[in-house]
């Protein structure tokens, strides 16, 4: 048994464990299923690549989150992937000690490692809203970025400045990329965003040795590539046009869509509604709270939470004909009269037809007799 292997059964990750996640990190990566014995490859062989991970202006709640999974094998997973050299949050070591693990492993791991960073970065008073060991997180960041192969910003204050960026922005916080230029930077947002995202990025990087496709916000494709309005569970009625009209009332209670109440959704490139969170298939717009399009950086907390996005292409197109004219009162619209009357014309053309083939005088008895039932 390959020692990475012996590593994960003794952390109480099983084998069958370890390859179901491997199986769903695949998926989620859009890569073909065969490919998951060659991530499970790399994840077992790989060179535990070494991790420093900083924290800024956060609530530690993206940490939280990946720790406090309720199934253990991602965190465990990821923790024994990596090296994880300096987390503050998790190291035992403090103060002078945990500052020299931080400078051993830039030393030794130079151009290697993979810093990752949660947490807004203030700007403002050249920085001095955030000191960790005397120094502004400015300066730490610029520092850790020097050395590093590449940047993952875990969540969204690292990635765009969260909420401590919103106006007026007392302390100036922005995210990584507004500060550093010159390395690959990977932005997996979220409040908090889904551990799988950060473990499948990780994995990725070990299996391919390189980062992988972003779009222009930075965001692996394969994790924010689609909107979560798209695999919606409450999309039918959406469609439907059934809304939740208040919480609490009947048609909430009901189940249906939380457009109304602000679901950002339609707006909002995540994978939520599929992955889930927590291992137990919940995630909010399941448990009757509208998305509040975390993973945006033009739309968290710079969107009153009640506040409707604006849908662009409605579904079904409004080009379509109601289905239910009874309510209408006025009678149908001329779209509807067109397309009644194209419906009417096809039905009269064909009743010509057979009319032309029927006898003279009319259907067959058997024929008059079953219509007349
Ligand atoms: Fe789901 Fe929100 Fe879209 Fe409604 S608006 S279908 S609740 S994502």
């Amino acid at each position: 048994m390959k020692k990475k292997e012996t590593d994960l059964l003794c952390a109480g990750v099983t084998r069958r464990d370890f390859i179901k996640t491997c199986v769903t990190a695949t998926a989620m990566m859009g890569l073909p299923f065969a490919m998951h014995t060659r991530i499970a490859e790399a994840v077992e062989t790989n060179r535990n690549p070494a991790v420093i991970w900083l924290h800024f202006q956060e609530c530690t709640g993206c940490t939280e989150s990946l720790l406090r999974s309720s199934h253990p094998t991602v965190a465990s997973l990821i923790l024994d992937m990596i090296s994880l050299d300096y987390h503050e949050t998790l190291m035992v070591g403090s103060g002078h000690q945990a500052e020299k693990s931080l400078h051993d492993s830039m030393q030794a791991n130079r151009g290697k490692y993979l810093l990752v960073v949660e947490g807004a970065i203030p700007t403002k008073e050249n920085g001095i809203y955030c000191k960790v060991a005397g120094k502004t997180a400015i300066e730490s960041l610029r520092h850790a970025a020097e050395g590093a192969a590449a940047i993952i910003t875990v969540g969204t204050c690292a990635g765009y400045g969260g909420i401590q960026s919103v106006a007026p922005n007392p302390t100036g916080a922005v995210g990584v990329r507004d500060i550093i230029k010159d390395k690959p930077i990977i932005n997996i947002p979220g409040c908090p965003p889904n551990p799988y995202n950060f473990l499948s990025t990780v994995m990725y990087y070990l299996t391919f040795n390189r980062i992988p496709d972003l779009d222009s916000l930075g965001r692996p494709k394969f994790a924010y590539g689609r909107k979560i309005h798209e695999h919606c569970e409450r999309r039918p009625h959406f469609d439907a046009g059934r809304f939740a009209k208040a919480y609490g009332d009947a048609t909430h209670a009901e189940g249906y869509c939380l457009y109304k109440l602000g679901c950002k959704g339609p707006e909002t490139f995540a994978n939520c509604s599929v992955q889930r969170f927590n291992d137990v298939g919940a995630w909010p717009v399941s448990v009757g709270h509208p998305c509040i399009g975390c993973t945006e950086p033009h739309i968290l907390f710079k969107m009153p939470i009640a506040e409707k996005v604006q849908i662009h292409e409605p579904t079904p197109p409004d080009t379509y004909a109601p289905v239910n004219l009874r309510d209408k009162g006025k009678g149908a619209d001329p779209l509807t009269t067109g397309i009644l009357g194209l419906a009417a014309g096809a039905a009269l053309g064909a009743g010509a037809m057979m009319a032309k083939k029927l006898p003279k005088d009319g259907p067959a008895e058997e024929e008059k007799h079953e219509k007349s039932e």
